[in-house]
Order: structure tokens, then sequence, then C-alpha cells
């Protein structure tokens, strides 16, 4: 099952059609989507139902949808999760999670522009997790099941706040309006081939920059969800920032980030793609005249 946001209400995606999820349960369901999560398990069993042409609301509209998700009680962001992305870093591969957060204000849909506050911003593909269900202490064989869904997301990082002071700002430099674009609408995991290998890649202007597979995760989905509820209580809505393959622009030589004028695709198979658009925002430098 594929849901998501259309003109800021839940729908059910079908194909080239939706279903509008509060119109259709006669209110039984909210159509505010960040409320769904709350009653995950029985929205997913009632929503199955819900297939086919002669069920469609409207048509599927890209230009409609918003991020899946816009108001998490919480987002955890992972870094340093694929080896040759702590390669590129300079550091060693991690053996527990690096935790931070992105703070929510900066979630943005599929298809937003994002201003660039300057011009030190890097791109991240990631696998974003969704979280279904109150997970406290879950053991990684069992944490699946705490997944409501996973869609696409770019962890927009700037590098500059990320670095400066003492110790790293990861969750300051990841959190900028527009940080957070994620969609284009949340897969259920038993809709893919296999949730644990999904090819992921982002690209500017039709230039690859990363190209990975989350198998090649260091601690994956399951694992992820054990380490981080060990600690804190998830809850239903949360998202998991799973971390970003190698051929970032901070660790190539010389180091690359995004310009104004360029679009920015990020595309995870059987997910779906992004389509941000990159515009100069107050504080980008002025070209030299
Ligand atoms: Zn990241």
């Amino acid at each position: 099952m594929r849901i998501g946001r259309a003109n800021g209400r839940l729908v059910i995606i079908d194909g080239d059609g939706v279903v509008d999820a509060a119109a259709v349960s006669g209110g039984e369901f909210s159509a505010d989507p960040d409320r769904v999560f709350a009653v995950w398990d029985r929205f997913a069993e009632w929503a199955g139902g819900y297939a086919g042409p002669g069920t469609h609301t409207g048509p599927l509209v890209p230009e409609e949808l918003g991020a899946p998700v816009l108001a998490p009680p919480q987002v955890f962001g992972i870094g340093l999760n694929y080896r040759e992305h702590a390669a590129e870093s300079g550091v060693d591969a991690p053996d527990v999670p690096p935790v931070f957060t992105k703070f929510r204000s900066c979630l943005t849909g599929p298809y937003a522009a994002v201003e660039l506050p300057s011009d030190r911003v890097d791109w991240e593909v990631e696998l974003v997790a969704v979280i279904g269900r109150p997970a406290e202490r879950v053991p990684e064989e069992k944490a699946w099941s705490y997944v409501a869904g996973v869609m696409v997301g770019q962890d927009l990082s700037e590098r500059t706040v990320q670095l400066a002071g003492p110790v790293p700002q990861f969750s300051l430099g990841k959190s900028f309006p527009g940080f957070g674009p994620t969609g284009p609408w949340l897969v259920t995991p038993d809709e893919l081939p296999d949730r644990d290998d999904l090819p992921l890649r982002c690209s500017v202007d039709g230039r690859v920059l990363q190209d990975g597979r989350t198998r090649d995760m260091i601690f994956s989905v399951p694992e992820l969800v054990a380490r981080i509820s060990a600690v804190c209580p998830m809850l239903p809505g949360d998202l998991i920032f799973t971390g970003t393959p190698s051929g970032v622009g901070m660790g190539r030589k010389p180091p690359e980030f995004l310009r104004p004028g360029t679009t920015l695709v990020t595309t995870i198979e059987d997910l779906g793609e992004l389509r941000n658009a990159l515009v100069a925002g107050p504080g980008f430098p002025q070209p030299r005249r």
C-alpha cells in the first residue's frame, strides 16, 4: 500500500488515482496524514481493502503531493551508516550508530523548491523509515513490524554550520528550512521485493552523484529501531533518516556543493523520486562583478 498527502489530505495512492481516506471512511480516519500513525494497524487493515479504479476519488496529481509526514513527534538521523561514506568522511566505520535529529521544521515535500542558505550545502540521499507503533526496547528481529512504511529522503546539510564550534553541530546544520525533502509517498514494507536491499541514488541535472544500495548499511533498519528504542521510546509517526552512501560533495576533491538554478533528483527504486529545484536564499553569496 502507498499513502500520501495530496492537497494536505491523507490519500491512498493507487496507480494513477487517489482515494481520500477521510471521505471514503465516512470520517473514521482523519484527513490529516500526521494523525494516521496513532491508529496505524487499524488503518492499514481498512485501507488494504481500498484498491482498484472504481474506488478512486480523484487523479494522482504530482504537484498536489506534500511530505507524507510533516509533524513527526521525533526525527532521528543516523550518521556514517555506510562504510564508503565513513571512509570519504575520513573516519573509521562506527561500532555504534551516531544519532542526531533533524528539527521537524526542515521537512518539505517531494517537489518543493529549496533555498540554499550558503554555497556549502551538500546532498545526502537516504531511506527514511516511519514508525507505526509505540516502540520501546524492541528486539531487532521484531523491529520491521514497528515500521509503518518507508520513503525517499534527502538529508540536506549545510557544512559550515555543521562543522562550526568545538564539536560538530549535526542537528543544526541539517535543519535549515527545506532541508528535509521526503516522499513522494509512504510505501508499506510488504510491497517491496526486498525491504533490506533498495537501490538509492541522487543526481543533479542528470549527473549521478550517489549510487548505492541499502543492503550496505552498517546498521540495518531493524537494528536502528532496536538500538534507538533501547534508549528513546519511539512514537507513531517518528522518522528515521537512515544515513547516506558515499558520493557526498564534502568528500570530493575538491569539495563540491549544490548550486542555485539546478535540480536535485533523489531516487529509491520501488519507492519513487524527489525533484527539488534549488534556488539562492538571501544568504547565498552574490557572484563577483
Ligand atoms: Zn545524513
